[in-house]
């Protein structure tokens, strides 16, 4: 048995990524792994692939390896494979390209929010402090695009996504057409246009109703359709990086989640969160949707389906309406000063709803300046 660069270790075929999951439930609830990976003299996998795709998942740096017919039982906490390693901050963050400044400003900041009270601590993590479309959908274009190939792109969105897809688009020098709902704000197709991507509007209510038509138009123009509703990197993204980055900040007080409240729309980010963070410490995970009949821009409702959703077992969905959304966002502006989305206002509302003592995160996936026109109507006379 030895302990190898997980960059050495030669993969010989994708594993179910559920399989994986699995996998890797077990190993964050143990804190430890029990099983090698077995591979052959070139360091190809032979065996045990599941053990090597959830270890990478949680983004070690060695896994333990052991050669075919030798015994593959082992006892290795993560720490011994890199796995909780703090990751180098670039603090004065000076930047060789802006491509490698999207990951060089992770973690991105997480704040204690003036409702906390001495039985709750209330964190949020500001995910528009990224640098495209400021909200959370950086990560996912910027892990989308780094495996494509072609130059055209399309893909369905609501805009965060989008905005990423043509920002890098535009450093990779690639071309996005994206396909956008009715609801979409005039900004955000201003600032589509901005970066270079062409802006079809389709007469849909929910981004992922337009799915069927992106694939067909792919599929005749031969262009890429990175599709962030199927695609399992855009699950992948967030258990690599978001959850890492997450426990890292709170382990650096000593504390770890209770209760984890976020927002729904491809399901992506809080299905990643919630496994990752009810494996290892039995958190609650709140997932919030919009109330039958109200539109909160990047928010849809469980039943017009997720793929990641179910792989999760959230603890408890709450709905908000979207005028409780906007008060959501009227009361952070006032009470904390900063201003964030829809999606965040809503994650907010949702906190009132949830009760018991301890440590809470709130994930606010954007800031509010996309929608100030939409949210003209909460300050007027
Ligand atoms: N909030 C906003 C503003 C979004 O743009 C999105 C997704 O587009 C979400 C929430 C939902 O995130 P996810 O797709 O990871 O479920």
């Amino acid at each position: 048995m030895k302990l190898v660069g997980i960059e050495q270790v030669k993969t010989r075929r994708r594993v179910d990524i559920k399989v994986a999951i699995e996998e890797l439930k077990g190993i964050l609830k143990d804190g430890v792994v029990k099983r090698a990976v077995v591979v052959d003299d070139e360091a190809r996998i032979v065996g045990n692939d599941e053990v090597f795709e959830a270890l990478r998942l949680l983004s070690a740096e060695r896994v333990p390896v052991v050669g075919e017919g030798e015994d593959e039982e082992v006892d290795f906490p993560l720490e011994a494979l890199g796995v909780w390693k703090q990751r180098s901050p670039r603090g004065l963050k000076v930047f060789e390209s802006v491509l490698e400044m999207v990951e060089g400003l992770w973690p991105t900041p997480l704040v204690k929010l003036s409702a906390s009270t001495p039985e709750r601590r209330i964190f949020a993590k500001l995910e528009c402090f990224n640098p495209f479309s400021n909200s959370i959908k950086d990560r996912v274009g910027w892990y989308l695009m780094k495996g494509v190939e072609g130059d055209l792109i399309y893909e369905a969105t609501s805009a965060n996504t989008g905005i990423s897809l043509a920002s890098m688009a535009s450093i990779l020098g690639k071309k996005v057409r994206v396909y956008v709902p009715e609801s979409i704000g005039d900004e955000c197709v201003t600032a589509l246009r901005l970066l270079g991507a062409e802006v079809v509007k389709l007469p849909v209510k929910l981004t992922v109703e337009g799915l069927e038509r992106v694939k067909e138009d792919a599929r005749r123009d031969k262009a890429v359709h990175p599709n962030q509703f199927e695609n399992d990197l855009n699950f992948e993204v967030h258990m690599r990086y978001t959850a890492r980055e997450l426990d890292e900040q709170l382990t650096s007080m000593g504390l770890r989640p209770d209760y984890l409240i976020g927002a729904l729309g491809t399901s992506g980010h809080m299905s990643a969160l919630s496994l990752y963070f009810k494996s290892k410490y039995g958190t609650k995970v709140v997932g919030v949707q919009p109330s039958k009949g109200e539109v909160i821009p990047g928010m849809r409702r469980v039943e017009s389906g997720m793929k990641w959703y179910e792989w999760a077992e959230f603890d408890e969905l709450v709905d908000v309406r979207r005028e409780d959304a906007v008060r959501g966002i009227v009361e952070i502006a006032r009470r904390d000063g900063i201003l964030v989305g829809m999606s965040s206002g809503a994650v907010y509302e949702a906190l009132k709803s949830v009760e018991g003592k301890g440590t809470y995160v709130l994930i606010f996936p954007d800031s509010g300046y996309k929608y100030l026109d939409q949210l003209k109507d909460a300050v007027r006379a």
